[in-house]
């Protein structure tokens, strides 16, 4: 009797906690379905008897609503989707329910490294994914598998001529689809091992290691001429073949591949009328690039370490360009509270900086000097004085050191961006001729004032304060004037063609 009692008592209690009956539901558990789970919905609250140890790394430090009946222990559904990295939803008509992780764009992450280009997703819990490779058009796709995206849908264009596509393929299971569009050609694609809460894809050219990687073509104009340049992740040989019916310049580059991820141009300038480019053979690896021209047109061709840079004859005749006629800003790298390199007797090299910009100035007085004293100048003040004056060059002045323990030594010239190269090279040529030093070449480097004025730019590092010989001349008034003239020389040759 008394047993009868209280079982009827713990009933009542029971059915007091639990108003609802329990009914079977459907649940998507990270893309998994699971049929016929039991779930107790109560006043808008679900309740959902399932394993959740594949959520455990995200429930270490919360405490969820639990209901337990017979031998089976529900799990609160409103407190799951109160979880940020999670995506819970309820379907009341259809008795079911979904329980994805959230991905977002911050999840995805891309990189180039040396030949590869490698995209990486992270994901609070581990996550099974499909992948494929398909050809015309060719792609890559991926389908992870228990994800939601926000925003469902995410585009974005990785250099010019790859796409990430990133999209909701299915929800009930969740599927994210990454898909990369290659127009170009298939590289060699790896993927990381699945489940993983860090899918990796790394796209690699078939012919890594084999040469030289095209990263980029670029086509500009500058100066009524038109310049196309090919960068390159290290300088092999290279063939140049200007040919007729139709006029077009063909260059071979070998041993060399295409980037995965080959930066293309945006814009075609006259004579240039279209660019090909393409594996021209992978034995030995050879990249032909092609510019189709308009007409006949002489070509100029330098090369650096890693660029091959073709001048195209002038459009439009080049006019005689008179350096006292133009904006010239002349920069005399720190100043005031900022010295600089300071040499081991405490040579400084905002004072030679600043004397190297006043004897240019005694030597071409239109020049603009962004300081003509030994004050603090911004970075931003230096930029915006150029723009100021409305300047057609600007060349900042510095002297290198190398850090504790290293001397360094010789001269070398930074430009940025490609209307400022042939700039540099002429400033670059006179100042190796004139000082003697060690040619420590024509460098690309995004210095802040180089990068942002307006004009070509460059940045010059005479010669080394941290190297003991070098400093001696650095504190001869001759050394220093050698360098003004170089500047200015360079410039003739930059302006006038030579002297
Ligand atoms: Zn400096």
């Amino acid at each position: 009797m008394r047993n009868s009692l209280a079982l009827s008592l713990l009933f009542l209690l029971s059915s007091l906690l639990y108003p609802r009956e329990e009914e079977k539901c459907r649940v998507f558990l990270l893309g998994k379905s699971y049929e016929l789970q039991s779930c107790i919905v109560d006043q808008g609250k679900v309740f959902v008897a399932l394993d959740i140890s594949p959520l455990s790394s995200l429930l270490k430090e919360t405490k969820l609503t639990t209901l337990k009946k017979g031998n089976e222990t529900f799990y609160s559904l409103n407190d799951l989707s109160n979880l940020k990295a999670l995506s819970c939803k309820w379907d009341g008509e259809k008795k079911q329910a979904i329980v994805a992780v959230r991905l977002k764009r911050e999840n995805i992450t891309w990189e180039r490294t040396t030949s590869s280009l490698i995209f990486q997703i992270t994901t609070p819990v581990p996550l099974s994914f499909q992948t494929g490779i398909l050809s015309s058009p060719n792609r890559v796709f991926l389908d992870i598998i228990g994800a939601h995206l926000y925003p469902a849908k995410i585009e974005e264009n990785i250099g010019d001529n790859l796409k990430m596509r990133i999209e909701q393929h299915s929800v009930a299971p969740d599927v994210v689809r990454f898909v990369l569009d290659l127009p170009l050609y298939l590289p060699k694609v790896e993927f990381s091992p699945s489940p993983s809460n860090r899918i990796t894809i790394s796209l690699t050219s078939p012919l890594k290691g084999k040469g030289s990687e095209l990263e980029a073509i670029h086509i500009m104009k500058s100066d009524g001429s038109t310049f196309a340049s090919l960068r390159l992740s290290q300088l092999s040989q290279y063939k140049t073949l200007l040919l007729k019916n139709p006029p077009r310049l063909a260059i071979d580059i070998s041993p060399a591949y295409l980037s995965p991820s080959l930066i293309l141009p945006q814009e075609f300038f006259s004579p240039i009328s279209q660019v090909r480019w393409s594996q021209f053979s992978y034995d030995p690896p050879t990249v032909r690039v092609v510019f189709d021209l308009e007409k006949e047109t002489r070509v100029e061709i330098r090369s650096e370490p890693s660029l091959i840079q073709v001048k195209f004859g002038s459009v439009a005749p080049r006019e005689f360009r008179n350096l006292e006629k133009l904006k010239i800003v002349i920069d005399p790298g720190h100043g005031g509270s900022e010295p600089g390199a300071i040499s081991k007797n405490g040579v400084r090299e905002k004072d030679i900086n600043l004397d190297i910009a006043r004897r240019v100035k005694v030597i071409l007085p239109t020049v603009f000097l962004t300081r003509e004293d030994d004050i603090d100048v911004s970075l931003e003040g230096r930029v915006n004085f150029a723009y100021q004056v409305n300047a057609d060059v600007f060349i900042s002045i510095h002297n290198n050191s190398m850090p504790e323990g290293r001397v360094g030594t010789g001269t070398e010239t930074y430009y940025f961006r490609e209307d400022s190269l042939i700039l540099a090279q002429c400033v670059h040529e006179v100042l190796v001729s004139k000082l003697g030093l060690p040619d420590g070449g024509v460098k690309r480097r995004g210095f802040y004032v180089i990068k942002n004025s307006p004009c070509p730019s460059i940045l010059i590092e005479g010669a080394y304060l941290s190297n003991p010989s070098e400093e001696k001349l650095l504190v001869t008034e001759e050394f220093r004037q050698r360098i003004a003239e170089a500047v200015v020389e360079g410039l003739r040759k930059y302006f006038e063609g030579g002297k």
